[in-house]
């Protein structure tokens, strides 16, 4: 169903202008499964996903994110990452709290300095959509309000810190800042002499591209170089008004790059990951990072193993440019660092767990999910309605041939 015909189907008395404010969608998102069930037909493991993630983690689907759902398949890509299952409110072996050990790493509420020469700035514990796969859900699940106060201790200690060369702006959603009050977090941080890059870490070109407007583009650009991160996980995702998202950002002179995530039975697929790729690039989005899933609490039944990704990467090196090719990488569970994964880093495979040598020559181990299959339900489905969808596209009119207007030829001596 096209944006179109769900709004209205569902939101009759609605403008074109209300659905395409970012504020409208955010007032009028749903937050409990009876509410999503006026949308979509809910399978008995989503209801009861619904209600027993009701004290774990937030729900919240914004009315563009609901237009993209496959209202009758329960395996449909959009629906997996915004509809909780059961799943989610069991925790495997091996799944931590804080997946990262960022914590650790945490000298101020809003702050976390990893690694010396970046930082993340944490802005909010808000999301226009609570991805089923948030792997930071233990400050999006709320409870963590971050506001000025809290920004204003994250600049000073940036300030006072030299080392800092960048700064992640994330949360939560940077993007739901409003206007006004981004551009005084990003003045602070340029008048840091040794901030030089900034990133804005967004998943809202995927789940609410009205929130990029020329006005925001522009608010971007005037504190260049900062890159734009965002989060496309499948081409379901790319839609005309993603792509005039991402095009706003270019356009305006701000780069944009992808890291994805690989999800078990939702991307896990050469077919898949390719056309998600290939279409970032169209976009001018450069695919940045595949990332293997952390290990947060209540996501195992989206892990893949790891030497499944390592093989997914190494197919679609025949199969799209380098261009198209993001970097493979896994974040090791406890602060062990980014670790991207070639041949070279692995010590040992298991099935249980696989044994990796991070920046540092440490040896990490990384616990294996217990369910190995991959295969993702839904791709048939999309495959057959991507191609019918291309093929009823209209064609291009055929250029008539240009005939020569019929003019007398004039007299000789006028003509030179
Ligand atoms: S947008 Fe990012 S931070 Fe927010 S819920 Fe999704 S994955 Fe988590």
């Amino acid at each position: 169903m096209s944006n179109t015909s769900f709004r209205q189907r569902h939101f009759r008395n609605v403008s074109a202008k209300q659905w395409n404010d970012w504020r409208w969608q955010m007032q009028n998102a749903v937050h409990t499964g009876e509410a999503l069930e006026r949308f979509v037909q809910l399978t008995p493991q989503e209801r009861l996903g619904c209600m027993q993630s009701q004290k774990l983690f937030r729900l919240r689907v914004p009315p563009y994110v609901l237009s993209l759902m496959d209202a009758s398949h329960p395996h449909c890509p959009i629906r997996r990452q915004a509809i909780p299952l059961p799943e989610e409110a069991r925790c495997a072996e091996g799944e931590l709290e804080d997946p990262l050990g960022e914590e650790k790493y945490r000298p101020v509420e809003a702050l976390i300095h990893r690694y010396a020469d970046r930082a993340l700035l944490l802005c909010t514990d808000m999301c226009p959509m609570y991805c089923r796969h948030c792997t930071r859900r233990r400050i999006t699940r709320g409870g963590h309000p971050l506001g000025e106060a809290a920004w204003a201790k994250a600049v000073d200690y940036i300030a006072a810190t030299p080392s800092i060369r960048e700064v992640l702006l994330s949360g939560g959603e940077p993007a739901l800042l409003s206007d006004a009050v981004l551009e005084r977090l990003l003045k602070k941080l340029r008048a840091i002499a040794h901030v030089e890059i900034i990133r804005l870490g967004t998943r809202v070109p995927v789940t609410l591209p009205m929130r990029i407007t020329p006005a925001f583009a522009r608010l971007l650009r005037r504190h260049a170089p900062v890159f734009v991160v965002t989060h496309f996980n499948h081409p379901k995702e790319v839609t005309p008004q993603a792509e005039r998202a991402c095009a706003l950002l270019v356009d305006a002179g701000v780069p944009v790059e992808n890291q994805a995530v690989l999800l078990r039975g939702i991307n896990s697929s050469v077919r898949i990951l390719e056309e998600l790729f290939s279409a970032c690039l169209r976009m001018r989005v450069r695919p940045y990072y595949l990332h293997q899933l952390d290990l947060a609490q209540g996501i195992e039944h989206m892990r893949t193993p790891l030497r499944f990704g390592m093989e997914l990467l190494q197919q679609l090196m025949g199969r799209v440019s380098g261009l198209a090719l993001p970097a493979f990488a896994v974040d090791l569970p406890g602060g062990g660092g980014k670790v991207r994964i070639a041949p070279e880093a692995v010590v040992s495979w298991g099935k249980q767990q696989t044994v990796l040598q991070n920046h540092e020559g440490k040896y990490h181990a990384y616990p294996e999910p217990k369910e190995g299959d991959c295969h993702c339900p839904y791709e048939e489905i999309w495959t057959i309605t991507a191609k019918a969808k291309a093929k009823a596209k209209p064609k291009a009119p055929k250029a008539k041939p240009k005939t020569k207007p019929k003019t007398k030829p004039k007299p000789l001596s006028t003509r030179l």
